[in-house]
């Protein structure tokens, strides 16, 4: 035992003077950028080192030579005992390998960035990049046979995503941590960076600031820098959330929805379809969600953007002069298929004109393909996920098959414009898989003893008479059985959840996520005991890789497995972002 310690004493000893004086570089080692687009630069030195110590170079040169820009030494952090070099704003010209070594205070720290160019000429003059967020395969598989049906092992018909000529596995893994979240994920698809959980483009630094951190280009950035291309962002969530806002914004923290809002107005894209009107009010208005007294709405017309609030305004905004326009349709989060379309429930009795994924999205392509040069369209099927969470399979299932519509209407597009680049995927999975069904059919009251599994599952009886793609009910009497591999104390009732959507865990008075009583007395329920931390309400996302897929001009470059940050690279070649000349 006495030997024992006295080796990890040693080795101790041996390890800490490297361990704790360990300088970062922002960008971080292996980091891939598009060259000359803008980027910040930071080292952060363990503990408060001398300026006349501190060294950083490019391949051996100064880096203020190397970068043209001043190098700015911060002897103490705001909030934080220790120095920093920043070196904002700067690109680099030239494709190729640089390694960049900070030194101070006696420590040092390497890191290579490799910044590739573009052909000089685009392949595709439009994209179009649809996500649903947290599209897991089990969601895929369950929309196809819920939509389509299946006999005798053999699906009766296939999604448009079935058709897409090429298909990559993505790692959704964040700078931090295996797990990931739809900001560092889609941040990474719209800039070619990954970064940490929470951040949307910008890597993540020590300080608590969440808006100082040092930034990269986004797409919406590059495609104004590079291309005269329309933008258009079509969501059903806020628009301020992560997903959509990644697409433009720089913030360490996703949950800065107002400053959000406030660049979004800053890259104005020509078509804003979403939820989110909140942000848009002055704090004055009812339902605001911002602390000041700007108006962006206001701002908005001013600039001539044409306002949509219900699917009426929407159909009407089609003939929009400018072809610019702006559509809110919740103040929140937009209803789910299954509430808006079929059951009712959910906001919609609030909110009762709320615009389909299907019909924004049209409508984006007609306003954003009147211009010339091209556009890049970001469609997100928001609920996948955000029923994913609470473990609403149905909702989230048929929110996967609204997504495979909004597919085909870009698909169609793409069929009388190809020189469209189409790009389908999600952000990250959830752990989800389908087991079999459930049969009320089967004898008894115990609905757990009515779970097919193997040949017991046979095949799901969900009938689509009326050919809209969608069943005409989800509350068949053989049922598809979704299941999660996590989340927290719940009932599982076996059955659709059609009074709302499901609130698996409600928090009681010690803080902690508890089961819902309310489905306790669903004929049947069984408490499932949860796996994951009392702090968690809801289901979380896996860590499985992502199916994307693509067709069009430029999708060669989707193969194999790739880095959500890869994905950017192959759109910055298809639209040549990396060109030496403006287009
Ligand atoms: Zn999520």
């Amino acid at each position: 035992m006495r030997s024992l310690l006295a080796i990890l004493t040693a080795t101790t000893i041996l390890v800490s003077p490297t361990l704790a004086a360990a300088a970062t570089v922002l960008p971080l080692d292996r980091a891939t950028i598009l060259v000359s687009s803008p980027f910040d630069v930071k080292v952060e030195f363990d503990g408060v080192v001398a300026q006349a110590d501190v060294s950083v170079t490019i391949n051996g040169q100064p880096a203020a030579d190397v970068l043209g820009k001043d190098v700015v030494f911060i002897e103490r952090e705001d909030g934080v005992d220790a120095s920093a070099v920043r070196i904002n704003g700067v690109t680099i010209n030239e494709p190729g390998a640089y390694t960049v070594v900070a030194r101070g205070g006696g420590q040092e720290k390497t890191v290579t960035w490799e910044v590739y160019g573009t052909p000089d000429t685009p392949v595709a003059r439009n994209v179009i990049f649809l996500i649903a967020d947290g599209l897991s395969v089990a969601h895929r598989t369950a929309a196809r046979i819920m939509s389509r049906g299946m006999t005798e092992g053999k699906a009766d018909g296939r999604l448009n995503m079935d058709d897409l000529d090429r298909a990559a596995f993505i790692g959704t893994s964040s700078t931090e941590s295996v797990a990931t979240d739809s900001a560092n994920t889609m941040s990474a698809y719209m800039s070619g960076h990954k970064t940490a959980v929470n951040a949307l483009g910008v890597y993540a630094d020590r300080t608590p600031d969440s808006l100082d951190d040092p930034k990269f280009e986004t797409l919406a950035e590059a495609l104004r820098r590079q291309t005269g291309k329309s933008i258009g962002i079509v969501t059903n969530s806020e628009l301020q959330d992560a997903t959509p806002a990644a697409v433009f914004a720089h913030t360490r923290r996703r949950a800065d929805k107002a400053e959000i809002n406030n660049q979004t107005y800053g890259v104005r894209p020509e078509v804003i379809l979403g939820g989110g009107s909140a942000y848009f009010l002055p704090q004055s208005t009812p339902g605001s969600s911002r602390k000041d007294d700007i108006d962006h709405i206001a701002l908005y017309r001013e600039d001539g953007y044409t306002l949509a609030t219900t699917k009426g305004e929407l159909a009407a905004a089609r003939g929009s002069n400018t072809g610019k326009v702006l559509g809110l349709f919740h103040t929140g989060n937009m209803d789910t298929t299954l509430d808006r379309e079929f059951l009712r429930k959910g906001t919609v009795d609030r909110f009762p004109e709320q615009p389909g994924l299907v019909d924004m999205t049209r409508t984006a392509l007609d306003l954003l393909s009147r211009n010339e040069e091209g556009f890049v369209l970001v469609v997100e099927a928001a609920n996948v996920d955000k029923m994913s969470h609470p473990l609403d399979w149905d909702r989230a299932v048929v929110d996967t098959i609204e997504f495979d519509h909004a597919i085909g209407a870009a698909l169609e597009f793409a069929e009388e414009n190809p020189d469209t680049l189409i790009i389908v995927t999600g952000d990250h999975t959830h752990g989800v898989s389908i087991i079999g069904t459930v049969d009320d059919d089967k004898p008894g009251d115990d609905m757990r003893q009515k779970v097919g599994t193997y040949a017991a599952a046979g095949f799901p009886n969900y009938v689509d008479s009326d050919g809209d793609g969608y069943p005409d009910s989800v509350d068949v009497s053989r049922r598809l059985f979704l299941a999660a591999n996590n989340g927290p104390d719940h009932y599982e009732t076996f059955r659709p959840k059609l009074d709302g959507p499901f609130v698996p865990a409600i928090r009681n008075e010690d803080g902690k996520y508890v089961a819902n009583e309310a489905y306790k007395d669903v004929p049947g329920a069984v408490f499932v005991q949860g796996n994951i931390p009392t702090s968690g309400d809801t289901g979380v996302h896996a860590i499985d890789d992502v199916v994307l897929q693509a067709t069009g001009p430029g999708s060669e470059g989707f193969k194999g497995y790739l880095e959500q940050s890869d994905v950017y690279r192959v759109i910055a070649e298809a639209l040549a972002l990396g060109a030496r000349q403006t287009q």
